[in-house]
């Protein structure tokens, strides 16, 4: 993408998924002058209470939110807060539309974290710009925030979400008695490899194993991420040891059916990987740094046994394969 881009126009010129607005106000009619300013370029959803667009905004998340203030039961006010204080919700950017110009509400508004404060009635061309110029930083936020979790040379998670995931994934077994496994991969003689072919070479190879790997795991939450250099790290929640053995084998196997020349590998005629994995069982004491050491600890022993291989272990069980 061209930084210079409008995300928004590109959006509204792209067949697929118009940006969506969410619309809550109690008056019908107010929600059908929205629906004409905004029908033609983008989803309009509605809601006409407090309670039913919290409830749409967990399940079908909008980029915008355009709230009335004043509404029986829950007001505006309070709708705007409970989006504030979720983590899934906090970062929908939220107009106020309302009869209420009075300063002290609308700084009230703002401080409960809306970008802005539109007054009825509204101006189409006035609120269709507000709400563009809103669009256009959120999809630039979310970009951002995107772009900091993504290595650059690969496209997958880099080592600062790991990181921040492991510790995560390692209380959530915790709290629900499963198994979590970690996986480190080292791409072999990967220098001579460099040396051989060319850094450009290099870099086009890890990309091919990146892209291997990530299409190598099976569930949603599995995760792939460039660790270092020359070295990929996987979480797989919710997975056992002679599962994790299973897909660490093929995702061994599968870089090596890359089938990517390697004539300076002691080892092959093509690039190969060590593996290393470890597993936290149902009551594996310890912290997710020891399941990563752990794993570690395996992928050297891949290395010093003759590499192209995996060894896995189970934290404070040891089981060699
Ligand atoms: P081993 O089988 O023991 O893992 O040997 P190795 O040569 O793979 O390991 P070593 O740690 O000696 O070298 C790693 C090499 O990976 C050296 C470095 O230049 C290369 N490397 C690290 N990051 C990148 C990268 O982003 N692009 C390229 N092309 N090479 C990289
Ligand atoms: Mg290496
Ligand atoms: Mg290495």
């Amino acid at each position: 993408m061209n930084l210079s881009d409008n995300p928004v126009d590109m959006l509204l010129d792209s067949s697929h998924g118009k940006p969506k607005l969410l619309v809550v106000d109690d008056q019908a009619i107010n929600i059908q002058v929205m629906h004409q300013v905004f029908g033609g370029d983008y989803q309009v959803f509605m809601a006409t209470s407090g309670a039913q667009a919290l409830a749409l905004c967990k399940t079908n998340p909008p980029d915008l939110v355009l709230l009335d203030i004043v509404m029986p039961g829950m007001d505006g006010f309070e709708v705007c807060t409970q989006l504030k204080a979720d983590e899934t919700t906090d970062h929908i950017p939220v107009i106020f539309v309302t009869a209420h110009t009075d300063p002290a509400q609308e700084t009230h508004g703002l401080s409960l974290g809306a970008v802005d404060f539109i007054a009825k009635p509204v101006n189409p061309a006035v609120v269709r710009a507000r709400v563009k110029t809103h669009l256009t930083l959120k999809f630039q936020s979310d970009l951002l925030r995107k772009l900091v979790f993504l290595d650059g040379l690969t496209g997958v998670f880099n080592r600062r979400y790991f990181d921040q995931q492991l510790p995560v994934e390692w209380a959530r077994a915790a709290r629900s008695f499963s198994p979590l496994s970690v996986i480190m991969i080292d791409v072999d003689y990967f220098k001579a490899f460099n040396d051989r072919y060319g850094h450009q070479a290099g870099d086009d190879c890890l990309r091919q194993i990146a892209a291997t790997l990530k299409r190598g795991l099976k569930r949603p939450a599995d995760l792939v991420a460039r660790y270092g250099g020359e070295e990929f790290a996987c979480i797989l929640p919710d997975t056992a040891n002679d599962d994790a053995l299973a897909l660490a084998a093929e995702l061994e196997h599968t870089v090596r059916d890359l089938k990517i020349p390697h004539a300076a590998s002691s080892l092959a005629r093509v690039v190969t990987v060590s593996v290393g994995l470890a597993t936290r069982t149902v009551d594996s004491v310890g912290d997710a740094l020891a399941l990563l050491g752990l794993a570690d600890a395996q992928l050297y022993d891949a290395k010093q046994s003759g590499r192209g291989r995996v060894c896995g272990a189970q934290l404070g069980v040891w089981s060699k394969i």
